[in-house]
């Protein structure tokens, strides 16, 4: 709550008046499932302790003034309801001018526009999706303030629509269904083929969720995402002409054991194995957790870092270098990337008590191989975007 305080003298100062409402939608991680969800898989994505504030007050015009707390050199951002397109100067702002005109174009009209504050204590661009969280952030305000009575789960379809098509980003539903319908110590199984999801109960009993960012700026990664959703959308179409399927989450391993031959470039035969195994792996995984059979999961992540490495090709030295360290410690149960790749971050179990040590071990360590430091954030599993007061 002390985070509110601060918030509402810094909403005091920018807009010379108090705040009306304070809203929370958290990050969220991925705990197994990567590059899963366009190819029709499963995730297991959960939402984070840390996520992003707003506060908000309503005006009598068609204004909404946003400013952000984590981009203050470009102060009040300025729009009309009556002109919501994609603005390049409206920089950040876009995202959530994007979540309101998706709600528009759906018959939702918001009947004037509002002050709003918005502050994220998750890192920006490092995969821990502050975008899906900004988005569902903005859906749950507006929903809010104008009692559309939006399900949840319509305003996780809206900020994905907000996302590929107003700000033109080519993401699955996964992030956005993660931080609208995250639950308090549960993750959240997703079959992104059909999107009937399972809550499970993540019982971490002397465990923690270790995040390390890499601080590796992403650079490439929107590029390499779109030539891996090719890859495997090709080695998709030549296994259809053998079997019957739609998405290359529907096969076993057997099964793709059997029908690989028919990809015929080799590369696009890796990443379409790393498809089809993590997807099982993920399944598996979530069995595991359910049996309280934690070293299992951990292996399994670790099996899926190293799938992402060399038959997915998405890691990249920096995090390479970091689960290699992290897993060196004592008290590790298992270690990997998170989110697309390329930079960002990576997720781990570890032992409560190792926490320290891995932290203060790992860093030195880093620096020395990668030139500058990672970070670390200890997170806990929370509920979705909501009202706080
Ligand atoms: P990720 O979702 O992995 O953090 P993205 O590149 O998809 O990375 O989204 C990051 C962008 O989302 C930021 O550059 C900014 O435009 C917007 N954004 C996220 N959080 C905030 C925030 N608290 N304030 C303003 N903009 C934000
Ligand atoms: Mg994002």
């Amino acid at each position: 709550m002390d985070e509110i305080q601060l918030l509402k003298e810094n909403f005091i100062k920018i807009f010379n008046e108090d705040f009306e409402h304070v809203y929370f939608s958290p990050g969220r991680v991925n705990l197994i499932g990567e590059h899963t969800d366009y190819n029709g898989g499963h995730v297991f994505p959960c939402a984070l302790s840390i996520g992003t504030y707003a506060l908000v007050t309503e005006r009598n015009d068609r204004k909404v003034c946003a400013y952000s707390m984590n981009f203050k050199d470009l102060g009040i951002i300025e729009f009309s309801l009556d002109n919501m397109v994609n603005d390049k100067k409206d920089d950040w702002a876009n995202y959530p001018k994007g979540v309101m005109k998706i709600f528009e174009d759906n018959g939702y009209k918001m009947k004037n526009g509002f002050n709003v504050l918005f502050f994220g204590n998750i890192p920006n661009g490092s995969g821990l999706s502050s975008s899906a969280s900004l988005e569902v952030l903005t859906g749950t305000i507006i929903n809010d303030l104008f009692g559309f009575n939006v399900d949840m789960i319509d305003i996780v379809k809206m900020s994905q629509e907000a996302e590929n098509n107003f700000i033109g980003v080519n993401c699955g539903i996964m992030d956005q269904f993660a931080v609208g319908m995250g639950k308090y110590n549960n993750a959240i199984l997703l079959d992104c083929n059909t999107l009937k999801y399972e809550y499970s109960e993540i019982d971490l009993k002397g465990y923690k969720i270790l995040i390390g960012n890499t601080n590796k700026k992403r650079g490439l990664a929107d590029s390499k995402y779109n030539e891996r959703r090719s890859q495997c959308e090709t080695a998709l179409h030549e296994i259809q002409k053998i079997k019957n399927i739609n998405a290359l989450g529907e096969l076993t391993e057997e099964e793709f054991e059997e029908v690989k031959d028919v990809i015929t470039d080799p590369v696009n035969r890796k990443r379409a194995k790393h498809a089809v195994y993590e997807n099982q792996r993920t399944i598996k995984a979530v069995k595991a957790l359910k049996r309280d059979n934690l070293e299992l999961f951990g292996k399994l992540m670790v099996d899926s870092h190293n799938s992402l490495r060399d038959d997915y090709e998405v890691t990249g030295i920096e995090l390479d270098t970091l689960v290699e360290l992290i897993l060196k410690n004592d008290g590790v149960i298992g270690s990997r990337m998170t989110g697309a790749g390329f930079g960002g971050c990576t997720v781990s179990i570890v032992k409560d008590e190792s926490v320290d040590e891995i932290i203060k071990n790992v860093t030195p360590a880093y620096k020395e191989k990668i030139g500058y430091e990672p970070s670390f954030y200890v997170v806990t599993i929370s509920d979705g975007a909501r009202k706080l007061q």
